[in-house]
């Protein structure tokens, strides 16, 4: 079952500055940046009630980050929705027509599993479903 919007993901150029506009805007500092190297991204959280925003920022020219930003500019990037079985979920939507991107869920920022839905099957937007990592 999907359960709520876990966070709401933002392409961003410029990381620092970018952080800067949403502590302007949230009135409230990010809590955590991490590096996702296997996506080639910097991400920045903040929290907001229930749900996050996640500022995604390139870490090489090559990642998707980077290409998405070229081709479409800074801006809205993904909504990811929460589940508590990433698995049962991904079986649930591949038997109802949605494409995955990866195969397996994978590890993804902020302690989850992640898998995304390629926007092509999902009406433009990129769907994100997280899972809790309970194993750290
Ligand atoms: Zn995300």
């Amino acid at each position: 079952m999907i359960h709520k919007i876990e966070h709401i993901g933002i392409a961003v150029k410029d990381l620092d500055q970018a952080e800067k506009l949403y502590a302007a805007l949230l009135g409230k500092s990010p809590y955590k940046r991490e590096t996702v190297e296997s996506e080639g991204v910097i991400t920045s959280f903040f929290q907001v009630g229930e749900t996050k925003i996640e500022l995604l920022a390139a870490t090489s020219p090559e990642s998707a980050i980077a290409r998405f930003i070229e081709k479409k500019g800074e801006g809205i990037h993904h909504i990811a929705y929460a589940t508590d079985d990433i698995q049962k979920e991904m079986q649930r939507l591949e038997e109802a027509g949605f494409a995955f991107i990866y195969p397996e869920p994978k590890p993804g920022a902020d302690n989850k599993w992640v898998n995304f839905i390629h926007p092509k099957s999902a009406g433009g937007v990129l769907v994100e479903l997280c899972q809790d990592r309970k194993d750290e």
